[in-house]
């Protein structure tokens, strides 16, 4: 299990990133939505697509040692 994040903002490609508690990456956390303690990239993932009715998608640097096989 990890604690995820998902960004506010939009990057780019219009893609919210989702972050793990321990990224060095993840802004601050005015900028970010809780997500909660779940058990991989995947679900926290669509969680947060869920949550901002928009695509989100795992931080490259955080989120590859939870994601399920
Ligand atoms: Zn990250």
């Amino acid at each position: 299990m990890a604690e995820f994040y998902v960004e506010k903002n939009a990057q780019g490609n219009g893609n919210h990133v989702v972050h793990t508690a321990y990224c060095s990456l993840l802004p601050s956390k005015e900028t970010v939505h809780y997500l909660g303690s779940i058990s991989n990239t995947q679900s926290a993932v669509k969680k947060a697509a869920e949550l901002l009715r928009k695509q989100a998608s795992g931080c490259s640097h955080c989120t590859a040692a939870y994601q399920t096989i």
